[in-house]
């Protein structure tokens, strides 16, 4: 359906937990999140429910994030129930791949088609840092494991920090295109753990072009600017939420793990979903769609959003 701007809304993001095995330092606080009460996270049959009512509304794509998704019991069962929701045409996750060479292959075998994986940099002793304790061979392994299980198109997504990640660490994953992957550069938001930190903190996505001046432009992929190294296979794309807001084009609305959707990422407004069933679930997402905000002002200071992005899911 469309919301009050006319825009059209096709994608629900779907956290499926606020807890995850990293603490990225742009994510999470470092001594991690008060784990919910199992009962006030939303059940395989809640999400199911949920999906269904999205998907009679014109849902069609569905992706599974967190927190780190693949630490969901029952995450199969979800991916599995979603996918075969009528009208759902794709379902998708973003993780971080530290536990894909346990997933890979029953993903995929429960409908997951496509994966988003989230690497900030290939130096083992800042990937440590960054993530506070988490091991880059891991997330390595993962990502060999998604490709040998079949998943084509991966996307890697990149944060980048004034400060911590360094030209060469922009180089390095921009020349995993080389491989075929595809790699995404996305700026940093003043959202949650971020919202107070320092301006030069937050790079604009014209570092990559400074860091590897042989990239040349080749297109666009719905909100990202697509480059291209000299004979590699795989885009390296720019994704500027901040410097450029892409919110004429949104077409998304996310439900966090604990039933709230949000209409916007960057404002405080959330609709309970929880304890809703048939007519009034439908009618309490419709609503929402159609009190979608024209746009957010994350450009003019931080976030109106109170929720860390661990719990939004990105
Ligand atoms: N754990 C999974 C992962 O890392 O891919 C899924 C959840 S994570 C919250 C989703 C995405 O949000 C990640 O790509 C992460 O880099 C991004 N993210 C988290 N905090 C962010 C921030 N302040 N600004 C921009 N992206 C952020
Ligand atoms: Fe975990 Fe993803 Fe947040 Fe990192 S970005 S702390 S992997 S949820």
């Amino acid at each position: 359906m469309k919301d009050g701007f006319g825009r059209e809304i096709n994608y629900l993001r779907l956290s499926v937990t606020d807890l995850c095995n990293l603490r990225c330092k742009y994510c999470m606080p470092a001594d991690g999140v008060n784990k919910l009460a199992h009962a006030d996270i939303l059940s395989v049959e809640e999400i199911e429910g949920i999906v269904r009512a999205a998907a009679s509304l014109g849902i069609t794509k569905v992706r599974i994030t967190g927190g780190e998704p693949l630490v969901r019991r029952g995450i199969l069962e979800i991916c599995r129930r979603a996918a075969a929701v009528d009208g759902i045409t794709e379902v998708c996750m973003t993780t971080n791949a530290t536990l894909l060479r346990e997933f890979a292959v029953p993903l995929r075998e429960a409908g997951v088609s496509r994966l988003n994986i989230s690497l900030d940099t290939l130096n083992a002793e800042r990937y440590r840092e960054l993530t506070r304790g988490g091991e880059l061979a891991d997330a390595l392994d993962g990502i060999e494991a998604a490709r040998a299980a079949g998943f084509g198109r991966i996307k890697l997504n990149a944060v980048l920090i004034g400060g911590e990640n360094s030209d060469a660490d922009i180089r390095a994953l921009a020349e995993l295109t080389r491989g075929g992957l595809n790699v995404r550069f996305i700026e940093l938001m003043p959202i949650g753990e971020t919202a107070e930190w320092a301006r030069p903190r937050f790079l604009p996505n014209s570092a990559v072009l400074k860091a590897v001046p042989e990239l040349t432009e080749c297109g666009s992929d719905g909100v990202a600017r697509l480059y291209r190294l000299p004979d590699a296979d795989g885009t390296v794309g720019l994704i500027s939420p901040v410097s450029s807001h892409f919110c004429p084009d949104c077409n998304r609305i996310r439900v966090t793990a604990d039933g709230k959707l949000k209409p916007c990422l960057h404002s405080a407004t959330e609709i309970n979903l929880r304890g809703l069933r048939g007519k009034a679930l439908t009618d309490a997402i419709k609503n929402a769609i159609l009190i979608k905000p024209q746009r957010h002002r994350i450009d003019e200071g931080a976030s109106g959003s109170l929720r860390n992005m661990n719990a939004i899911g990105g």
